[in-house]
């Protein structure tokens, strides 16, 4: 009885495999492009989300004058310009009502039914944050 071969296919160009079965590229070509490609993938990786994060800063500082007096867009229209929730460069727990998530030197909360509040971070802001409301929230033991 023939055993059925798995398909397998080359690793970089996803070409059918001849021969060996432990053959994973085509030829020396492929198996140095595929391994060129892993080294730069963490090197990619924070390219990426780097550029995720400015651009997301600056959809928020675009946004955030237009979206005077209450600095409140609906979340579908970050999404449309290509803003990413996954990406910030801090979240600051208020406990009290939602996290302010932070892009640089942008920050934003979540509000119900999809809105979005959009405000600037200064670092004096930062320092005052904890005690904007005079008790430092969330330090109950
Ligand atoms: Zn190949």
């Amino acid at each position: 009885m023939h055993s059925i071969e798995p398909l397998r296919n080359c690793l970089w160009c996803k070409d059918a495999l001849r021969g060996r079965s432990d053959k994973k590229f085509c030829d020396s070509i492929c198996r140095n492009a595929y391994n060129n490609k892993l080294e730069h993938s963490s090197a990619n990786l924070i390219k990426t989300i780097n550029y995720a994060l400015r651009r997301n800063r600056n959809i928020l500082a675009d946004i955030y004058e237009q979206a005077a007096p209450d600095y409140t867009v609906s979340k579908e229209v970050l999404v449309y310009k290509g803003f990413q929730f996954k990406y910030h460069t801090e979240v600051i727990d208020l406990k009290n009502p939602v996290p302010l998530f932070v892009c640089y030197d942008f920050g934003y909360q979540v509000l119900p039914e999809e809105q979005v509040q959009i405000l600037p971070i200064s670092k004096d802001l930062f320092g005052s944050w904890h005690s904007a409301n005079g008790s430092r929230r969330g330090d109950r033991v």
